[in-house]
């Protein structure tokens, strides 16, 4: 028997803190999986519908975005927080009209995030118009036709902005796109501009295509896996089974992070024996690099590498390589030479024992895989310190061979698949060429909007229409105060969500809801069960079929909201044939087949046994699609972050019970922290030289010079193994910290890893 929604929000003072686990997964995590399945699902839909996640004919996980193994599925192909995300999608729990009329906006925006999201699925499409208390049904005909209206009142196309999370399936995003650039705009911000963002920027410019060069069967090919700024264990908890499997095969593993996160450090894989005896240990080697340090790191093993060509010649540059299909050398030789290994050990933390060590397993690998996420994504200068993580691949020849390559491991189960069907608020030419060929249609091509623009855009009133087809834009997003206001500053809202969440709270002068199926929900046209498909970490593109019964006879797929909305705003003339497309999603895919690179005969290929792998120039042919036809070597000048006096670099984190900005429970055992979220996990010795104790209830203050003061308080002092000077929490609690103006210089992400802190003892107020 499912458990019914909690009625009340989280209490902090009942926080505990316990000392952080040594090894991920186990028995634990198949007991939690389960406990929470059942709790969301009960006993017979969670035996279903656990059985069917990334099976071959089952569907695609809504969690994060690692591939399936290409040979044999086990039959239990989740981990935990799969298992989660499963549960809060396929949940039996309902938010209906009438809980809506028991709840006011104002009640609702009390509520925290986690509450909310535990409520359930929503059923009906809910309107709020200006001055009213509650959320009411409004018809799906009338959603549209309110939506259609006030986008064809607006003075240009370009004041509206259309927010797309991760999660949308490549059909919904390509009919998205097409609906967005048939009304005359390029605004389509997506999650990845605050997550991968930097990735896509420095890889299109070192290699040529933004995508990662490594496929799953790669890391048992490899001799040597970097895992720098990123946590397997929680955000990509099967990645932990591809490195055990490495580790199998002889590989070495060493994890770059400030945090000794349990992934890193331990696996007990539930679906083996030493599952139950111990397990295995991850990391061979793990450096506590400091917040910011990354770029310092790389450049400190390049100069090391070439001094230890100095010292063998030939053994450890691979000439072949780098004279055929490389371009820049000689600058980046340079530039390595001349750089200061004291200078990198300050910016690091780190000994020259760590460097020397690293450097010579580097230069001793014959197939390196180095491994990244959020850690070096979302740095002011995260595009140059993943340059510099790929100079270093380029130098050894370590790109477009077996067991070795970037792996940008994305979190979002089909982020990647988004950017390929054409959310990007900046399309190439030839994209848009092929588009309007296909449709005859004439698509904009003044660039964009991507999040941080939308938000500024909305903040100045330039931005009056948003649009987010999934996902939770007001917590996903950094300076809560001001996206707040900038949403609230709007005309209209339109959330096409599965969950409640906070962005239905914090809305434009009308808001609109709209109830969508998830991955999990059977998703029947015209009499025929239709299925979706995406893109994982490495390029595969793969079938997903839902097949349980929608808690709600009112829900729509993704795509017939597009479909229907567009036959809406465009009028039965329009060239494009939406009412086709919403009846036959392979339709959708023959069109996507005609317009998008790799794609050709779509349909087929997709129902191969793993689906099919899209073409990667650099993987498959060193083939460098760049300004110079070559790789590009990267010459950065270094920059890193100096601590400031009294002050502390925040990083802002999920906790293992969290999944983006969705919180499953409130249960971060690996870090030992349960029962609340409003904590900051400073080093012990930092608490006291700052003049506090652990345990103390402290405000935090960033400061970013621009004259405002953003405060979070109330958060619980945790001292935990952390660089000195360094600091992390949870967002999106610590959201409001993060200024607008924060980013990344070349991707404009924004900066959550690198946020200057100070702290204040917090004063009770009645
Ligand atoms: S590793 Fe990611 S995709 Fe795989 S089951 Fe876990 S959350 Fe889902």
């Amino acid at each position: 028997m499912h458990r019914s929604a909690p009625k009340s929000d989280i209490d902090e003072s009942k926080l505990e803190v316990t000392a952080p686990k040594t090894a991920a997964a186990g028995v634990k995590a198949v007991t939690v999986a389960l406990e929470r399945a059942v709790e969301e699902m009960g006993v017979a839909r969670t035996a279903r519908t656990l059985a069917r996640v990334n099976q071959r004919h089952g569907f695609d996980c809504p969690g994060c975005a690692w591939p399936e193994p290409t040979g044999r599925r086990r039959p239990a192909e989740f981990c935990e927080n799969g298992a989660k995300a499963v549960a809060e999608e396929a949940t039996l729990r309902t938010v209906t009209p009438e809980f809506f009329a028991e709840h006011s906006i104002d009640e609702l925006s009390g509520k925290s995030g986690y509450w909310l999201g535990q409520q359930g699925r929503l059923t009906h499409p809910m309107v709020l118009r200006e001055g009213d208390t509650h959320y009411s049904p409004i018809t799906w005909d009338d959603a549209y036709r309110l939506i259609a209206d006030t986008l064809r009142g607006l003075d240009s196309p370009d004041e509206a902005a259309f927010y797309t999370s991760g999660r949308t399936a490549n059909e919904t995003a390509f009919l998205y796109q097409l609906l967005v650039r048939s009304f005359g705009t390029n605004n389509l911000p997506d999650c990845s501009n605050m997550c991968h963002e930097s990735s896509g920027t420095a890889l299109v410019s070192s290699i040529g295509i933004g995508k990662g060069s490594v496929t799953i069967d790669d890391f048992a090919r490899a001799d040597l896996i970097i895992v720098a700024g990123q946590n397997p264990g929680t955000n990509h908890p099967r990645m932990l089974s591809a490195l055990g499997e490495a580790k199998a095969h002889g590989a070495k593993v060493i994890a770059v992070n400030p945090l000794p996160e349990t992934g890193l450090i331990g696996f007990k894989d539930p679906q083996t024996v030493k599952g139950f005896t111990g397990g295995i240990t991850i990391a061979d080697d793990f450096l506590q690099i400091r917040l910011g340090g990354d770029m310092a790191l790389f450049q400190g093993l390049g100069k090391l590498l070439f001094e230890a060509e100095d010292r063998a010649p030939g053994t450890v540059v691979d000439r072949a390589f780098v004279d055929a299909h490389t371009a820049g050398f000689a600058e980046y030789e340079k530039q390595m030479r001349a750089v200061d290994l004291a200078v990198v050990e300050q910016a690091t933390g780190l000994t020259r024992e760590d460097l020397d060590r690293t450097a010579k397993l580097l230069a001793e690998s014959k197939s390196t895989i180095i491994c990244w996420a959020m850690g070096l994504t979302q740095q002011v200068h995260g595009v140059a310190t993943i340059e510099e993580a790929t100079n270093l691949l380029l130098l050894r020849g370590m790109i477009g061979k077996p067991g070795a390559g970037v792996c940008p491991v994305r979190g979002h189960s089909n982020v990647q698949g988004d950017r390929t069907m054409g959310i990007w608020e900046k399309m190439p030419e030839t994209f848009l060429a092929a588009l309007d060929r296909e449709f005859g249609i004439t698509s904009p091509r003044e660039h964009g909007f991507d999040t941080v623009d939308a938000i500024r855009a909305m903040r100045d009133g330039r931005g009056k229409v948003f649009v987010g087809m999934g996902g939770n834009f007001v917590s996903a997003t950094p300076d809560t105060e001001v996206t707040e206001a900038a949403l609230r500053n709007c005309e209209l809202t339109v959330q096409v969500s599965t969950k409640l969440n906070r962005s239905h709270v914090v809305h434009g002068r009308t808001a609109l809801i709209l109830p969508t199926l998830g991955r999990t929900d059977e998703d029947t046209q015209g009499g025929v069960r239709q299925q979706v498909s995406v893109e994982d970490s490495m390029s595969m593109v793969h079938l997903s079929t839902g097949r349980l019964t929608p808690v709600s006879d009112q829900l729509r797929s993704e795509v017939a909201i597009v479909c229907e909305l567009a036959q809406e705003l465009f009028g039965p003339e329009h060239p494009v044939p939406w009412a086709e497309f919403q009846r036959d999603y392979d339709k959708i895919r023959d069109a996507i087949a005609n317009v998008v690179p790799g794609c050709a005969d779509y349909n087929a290929k997709v129902r191969g046994r793993n689906g099919f792998q899209l073409p990667h120039p650099p993987r498959d042919a060193r083939e460098f699609r760049t300004d110079t036809g070559k790789a590009n070597f990267a010459a950065n000048d270094l920059h890193w972050l100096p601590v400031p006096e009294g002050r502390l670099i925040l990083q802002t984190l999920r906790s293992h019970d969290q999944y983006n900005t969705t919180i499953y429970g409130l249960d971060d055992r690996y870090r030992g922290i349960h029962n609340g979220r409003r904590v900051v996990l400073v080093n012990p010795e930092d608490i006291t030289a700052l003049g506090f104790a652990e345990d103390d209830l402290v405000d935090v203050i960033s400061e970013f010079g621009d004259g405002v003061e953003r405060k979070v308080t109330g958060f619980r002092l945790v001292g935990y193994s952390t660089p000195r000077g360094n600091a992390a929490a949870y967002y999106p609690e610590t959201n409001p910290l993060i200024p607008l103006d924060h980013v990344a210089l070349r991707s404009n992400t924004p900066v959550s890893k690198a946020v200057t802190i100070r702290l204040e003892h917090h004063v009770h107020t009645a």
